[in-house]
């Protein structure tokens, strides 16, 4: 995460300047030499432990090339952060770390809404792929007698996509508010399709509920050996949904509630 400032050329040691040389950096001899050792050095191969394989070998020419384009002033040498400053900042080591992946503008609305932090976190899981259906179960190594469905008689597997939006069972709770979708899209392709329907600001408030109501059904079934009805998810929205009034921001309050009452 440090950098050296050598005689005020920076030899930089964050994320890209490692990768660069991810093969030969781990066969550098001494970690902390300096910048101008390194230059005084007669023959740079010495610097590194061998034998070198041939990608850390080329990587280690392109090195050579580095060093033998710098040129050292007066100045002392100084460390400072990859970002510049003497000072830690968590914020600034953070996005060094992370770099600059592109995130999905939903992950951003999703913290945004103005659902429970359950809802959001029960969302974020989805989204993710992270949610611990039976599939996901099984792709950790665990055992289950029985990875299928329970919402329906199909013999499949319980993946999320089936679960809250294939299933015959959960295609029937999205027909309440007559929400038709073609099948094979993803998590995102099918909220994609849900926003364009209804047009509103709190449409993903709506859609995370509406699938919680599916998976509350789902570990009913499960957990309390009840039988999944359409219904038992849709009490489990309209009760949610008191909540998720109480919480959303003034001005959308009188059309969520309308959206509420006309089709719940
Ligand atoms: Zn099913």
């Amino acid at each position: 995460m440090a950098r050296l400032v050598f005689s005020g050329m920076t030899f930089g040691m964050g994320r890209s300047e490692i990768n660069n040389s991810q093969n030969c950096t781990p066969l550098q001899k001494n970690k902390s030499i300096s910048l101008s050792k390194a230059l005084d050095t007669v023959d740079n191969i010495n610097l590194f432990s061998l034998p070198m394989s041939i990608e850390a070998f080329n990587q280690f020419q392109d090195f050579q090339l580095e060093l033998s384009a710098l040129a050292l002033n007066q100045l002392n040498d100084n460390w400072s952060y990859i970002w510049g400053s003497t000072l830690f900042s968590s914020s600034k080591a953070y996005r060094s770390l992370a770099g600059h992946s592109q995130v999905e503008p939903i992950f951003r609305w999703l913290w945004k809404t103005s659902c429970q932090g359950k809802h959001k976190f029960f969302f974020w899981l989805i989204l993710k792929d992270r949610l611990s259906t039976r599939d996901m179960i099984r792709r950790r190594g665990m055992h289950l007698d029985d990875y299928h469905c329970v919402l329906c008689q199909q013999s499949t597997e319980e993946s999320t996509m089936h679960l809250l939006f294939y299933c015959p069972f959960a295609k029937d709770c999205w027909n309440l508010v007559n929400f038709q979708f073609t099948d094979h899209l993803s998590v995102l392709e099918t909220f994609q399709a849900w926003n364009s329907l209804l047009k509103v600001k709190f449409s993903l408030d709506l859609f995370t509920l509406f699938c919680w109501g599916i998976w509350m059904v789902r570990n009913n079934v499960i957990f309390r050996s009840k039988n999944p009805t359409v219904d038992g998810g849709k009490r489990y929205v309209t009760s949610e949904a008191p909540l998720l009034l109480h919480r959303a921001k003034t001005r959308i309050v009188p059309l969520l509630e309308s959206w509420i009452n006309s089709f719940l």
